[in-house]
């Protein structure tokens, strides 16, 4: 072995300073304050007595350095960050970190938009003063990054913006309101980015801009506080659980990633997709002492670059790592949430090339300090948490922001040392999203331009507009290649099968179509909402966290085409930033006909054009060549500009006939609504005012306990809504509601203590009473007199139990197992008015649903299966022979009537004998709709024993009295993503006074 040159030793040189400690390799910043920094010794001291044990904080928060000119949190609280008895209001976190923004050129304080109510949210950015200096250069040359075809994919010159950018970390609190401790901890980290000169802090502040935004969910916040502060002054009490959080979810606001139906999401996603921020880092309460569910479990989201998945590992690992080294316990990263839905709101990052992360912290619910203690597998020592939480340990809010606050810190540290290689990563990601169509495909989506379903797509478009994807409309026809079909091999014994005609090669599409282009930086996203889903039930995760399904075209109801030809790429299209007007008037008459496709926006049309005359046609029909489906509008008494005008608005097609069409018609008439929620819970029924609200259709909203006490529900209302409650509620929890034989009154209403509970939302003075047997009472006389009752899941399970609902029972299966799935159901009675619009195949969303059952009596035992009574008895003769008596002539055997599963069965002569139990005809359960036969249930997701729900009706439209009470075996309105399922309730509200509609009776 020769010496090295001296040449090859200065390059050796050039090799070692490039890679040393200052470009690539950790700092040797230690965690630890700066000694010639002083300390503020009363909030320190502040600190240490609010800490419960040493082991809960750390050496990057035991102490807090003083500053001169910069305002500690005490100026705003009153006390220090986590101080027991303080949670401040947004407004108070907001006057701190724009006294920040004053005091230190290291602050600035961005406005984000506003909640539902008209709350302020904030993005607030620390970092160096030259940082913030240069945030317009800094932005420019991450744009390029998060965009490479501004640079042609050119990764030296990726290199260079690299080298020279300040990467942005992204951290969100308190989506989740009655988790409660995130603003204090992020209100303190602000300071401590903004003062502290120890150098483990001063690497984060020059190397990474730190934007936070320290409480998500404004107008939950507010409450939580209220309901806090109520607590204070009645501490011996119980105090009322945050039933409203934001104006119209609860939890599940951390669920809306995929509509984007929220504001708090469309802000977040602004501002995370407008800074080009690297990683969205969501802060939660609910997991003793803090799980880092980064890593989280499997299955994995299939959509997200495996470079991500690295990222992931990564840092959840050293952030395990860092922690544990502080000797602070119950720090893990994996656990039991999967990471599949992209629903979460940190998933913003994970589908916009970024990092996702999620800290589970300890809360209290409030800043109480309280002993508590923990399930066995709460402190379960396990591979993964080796150094596992205390059985019993006495917590204070003050615990809970060290740990969010060091969790925080380590990784932002950890950020900064690597920031090149996240970076990197960050470009890299993009890259690969652009290069999505050759590399591993689809090359697009296209939704063709002759949808029958134009206002649907419009919608699922302006989803994909406000998820930041590029769309482009194509300026011709044109014509792709589909992938080739294999064949399936036949079987042995399935040789007599007929010959399939060959599968298509090719499909065209008209011009105008909307092409979702591949190659451009937010693929992933747009690939994972329109994409299919199968979990399998072989999977190890037995648990899904949340739904196993939401492909989009399926939910929504639209054409969507997945075309792997590239080819698709070339054709001549044009990049829109807005969709193009469609609707209106056309043609010559003075009878407008709308046909039905089960548009939401016909509802919205019908209340808009209050004085307008409109009827169902009954059945089809055709006009010149336009074919119109049953339940196609017919609008008359209205002038043609105002017509034109709401259908321009809406989106709507309407022709005008110059004659009646030849065709059985009823009217459809604006009902006047009552919605009714629960004090239970108003998670599910959010979503279902959200979906009112946006199609403005106005109803009364009123609880369970207020039933009782309107003199005349039938008087005042044609229609009463009562969406799902869940928390698995009983018919007799929604009945008798909390006792109020112990305890205290748990009031919801706006007093000079709780300013903010209200809204404008419901107001009780004790939240415990249900509706009560006099309610119950209330709705069967509204249902008797002529009322129509709406109900879905769990509370058609309540309209069976109080004896509506003749003839239709309903089960829950143990063995079924279908998880948030998009499962297929089948049109039975297309003449019923709640089917106007719709397919014989109608997608659905499907979560472990009630199987309903129907039958012609009441009070009947299961039926027999048909097997049984049909097969021959061991005789003479063949299998198909008929039974054979020996020494009489063989007799024929009278035929039973067969039916299908969600076939009501009619009776038998046997039956029908001196039976009162047996339902009069006209008054049997309708099935509009029934769950698919079991091949055919799965669509999307997750579907195991789907056959205990095959074929069993799912909406059901039962007469009772004079009136009707149609069930919903399925959730029809859900998280602003089944549009597809919107008409089956609106069709039920425009269509009230006219269900019966096309309905033929039995003879028996
Ligand atoms: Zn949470």
């Amino acid at each position: 072995m020769s010496r090295p040159s001296r040449l090859s030793f200065a390059l050796f040189l050039c090799v070692a300073l490039l890679t040393g400690p200052a470009a690539f390799a950790d700092s040797d910043a230690q965690p630890a304050r700066d000694s010639k920094q002083p300390i503020d010794e009363a909030y320190t001291a502040k600190i240490q007595k609010y800490t419960t044990a040493p082991y809960f904080s750390s050496p990057l928060v035991d102490y807090l350095p003083a500053s001169k000119n910069v305002p500690t949190p005490d100026v705003v609280l009153g006390d220090i960050a986590g101080a027991p008895g303080i949670l401040p209001y947004a407004e108070d976190v907001y006057k701190y970190m724009r006294l920040l923004e004053k005091a230190t050129a290291r602050v600035k304080v961005f406005s984000i938009g506003t909640t539902e109510e008209g709350r302020e949210m904030i993005a607030v950015a620390v970092s160096s003063e030259s940082n913030l200096k240069n945030l317009e250069q800094n932005h420019q040359r991450l744009a390029k990054l998060a965009d490479p075809r501004t640079i042609q994919l050119n990764d030296a010159e990726a290199d260079k913006l690299v080298a020279e950018s300040v990467p942005v970390y992204y951290i969100t609190g308190t989506i989740h309101s009655t988790e409660t401790g995130a603003p204090t901890a992020l209100m303190e980290l602000a300071y401590r980015l903004a003062v502290d000169d120890s150098p483990y802090i001063r690497d984060i502040r020059d190397n990474v801009i730190t934007l936070i935004t320290p409480v998500v969910e404004v107008d939950g916040r507010d409450r939580e506080v209220d309901i806090y502060k109520w607590h204070l002054a009645h501490p011996k009490e119980f105090y009322p659980p945050l039933i409203y959080w934001g104006k119209y979810v609860v939890h599940d606001n951390n669920r809306d990633a995929m509509a984007v139906t929220l504001k708090l999401t469309e802000n977040v996603l602004n501002t995370y997709v407008g800074w080009d921020a690297q990683v969205l880092h969501d802060l939660h309460e609910s997991v003793p002492y803090l799980y880092d569910n980064t890593v989280g479990d499997g299955p994995y989201n299939a959509w997200v670059d495996p470079i991500l998945v690295d990222e992931w590992q990564m840092i959840g690992a050293r952030n395990v790592a860092d922690m544990t080294k502080f000797g602070m316990p119950g720090v893990f990263t994996h656990g039991d949430f999967d990471t599949w839905s992209p629903g979460y709101l940190m998933f913003i990052a994970a589908m916009h090339n970024g990092i996702s992360r999620l800290y589970e912290t300890f809360g209290n619910d409030g800043a109480d300090t309280r002993e508590r203690t923990l399930e066995p597998d709460e402190y379960a020592r396990t591979w993964y948490r080796a150094n596992p939480p205390l059985p019993k340990a006495l917590w204070s809010q003050r615990n809970n922001n060290n740990y969010e606050e060091t969790g925080l810190l380590t990784s932002l540290h950890y950020f900064s040392d690597n920031r090149r290689m996240f970076l990197k990563n960050f470009y890299l990601k993009s890259k690969r999203s652009i290069e999505k169509p050759s590399t591993e495909g689809p090359a697009a989506y296209v939704l063709p331009s002759d949808d029958p379903r134009p206002t649907v797509q419009a919608d699922l478009l302006r989803i994909m507009l406000k998820q930041h994807v590029e769309i482009s409309r194509a300026t011709s026809a044109f014509l792709v290649a589909l992938p080739a079909k294999k064949e399936k091999k036949p079987k042995p014994g399935d040789a007599e099968e007929k010959p399939k005609p060959p599968a298509p090669t090719s499909r065209s599409f008209p011009a105008g179509s909307y092409v979702i282009r591949m190659d451009q930086p937010y693929s992933r996203v747009a690939d994972a909402l329109l994409d299919y889903q199968y979990w399998s039930p072989d999977d190890p995760q037995k648990t899904p966290y949340d739904d196993t399904a939401w492909t989009f075209g399926e939910l929504f109801g639209v054409q969507i085409t997945r075309v792997t030809d590239t080819k698709v790429l070339n054709i001549p299209m044009e990049r829109i930033t807005e969709l193009p007007a469609i609707g209106g008037v056309q043609g010559e008459g003075a009878l407008f006909a709308i046909d039905n496709h089960a548009e939401p926006a016909l509802a919205t049309l019908r209340y808009r054009l209050k004085s307008a005359s409109i009827d169902a046609a009954e059945e089809p029909f055709q006009v010149a060549d336009h074919k119109f489906n049953r339940g196609t509008f017919l609008i008359r008494s209205v002038n043609r500009s105002d017509l034109d005008a709401a259908a321009k608005s809406l989106g709507l097609r309407v022709v005008a006939l110059s004659a009646a069409p030849n065709v059985k018609t009823h009217p459809v008439r604006a009902p006047r609504i009552l919605y009714v929620h629960t004090w239970i819970s108003t998670q599910s029924e959010g979503w279902w005012r959200l979906a009112l609200d946006n199609l403005q259709i106005p109803y009364d909203y009123t609880s369970t306990q207020a039933i009782a006490k309107i003199p005349d529900l039938h008087a005042k209302y044609d229609v009463i809504l009562f969406p799902p409650v869940g928390w698995n509620s009983s018919p007799t929890t929604i009945i008798d509601g909390l006792s109020t034989s112990w305890g205290n009154p748990l009031p919801w209403l706006n007093t000079p203590e709780t300013p903010n509970l209200v809204g404008k939302n419901d107001s009780t003075p004790d939240m415990r009473p249900g509706l009560g047997w006099e309610g119950v009472a209330k709705l069967q006389e509204f249902v008797a007199k002529g009322g129509v009752l709406l109900t879905s899941t769990d509370t058609s399970q309540f309209a069976l139990a109080i004896g509506l609902g003749n003839g239709v029972t309903a089960t829950h299966s143990d063995k079924m197992k279908i998880v948030g799935a998009i499962v297929g159901t089948r049109l039975v009675d297309p003449a019923s008015p709640i089917a106007y619009g719709y397919d014989e195949k109608v997608s659905a969303y499907c979560d472990n649903d009630p199987i309903f059952s129907v039958n012609s009596m009441l009070w009947s035992r299961r039926r027999h299966l048909a097997g049984d009574s049909t097969t021959r008895p061991t005789g003479r003769g063949t299998k198909d022979d008929p039974d054979y008596v020996v020494g009489r002539t063989t007799p024929e055997i009278p035929e039973q009537p067969e039916h299908e599963q969600w076939e009501v069965p009619i009776p038998t002569d046997e039956q029908l004998d001196n039976n009162p139990r047996v339902i009069p005809p006209a008054d049997r359960a309708r099935i509009v709709l029934r769950y698919a036969d079991s091949k055919d249930l799965l669509i999307s997701g997750l579907v195991e024993n789907g056959g205990e729900i095959a074929q069993h009706p799912a909406v059901v439209d039962v007469p009772s009295g004079n009136g009707h009470v149609v069930l919903f075996s399925l959730n029809p309105i859900y998280r602003g993503e089944t549009e597809n399922t919107y008409s089956l309730v609106l069709n039920t509200l425009l269509n009230f006074d006219s269900l019966n509609a096309g309905r033929k009776n039995e003879d028996k």
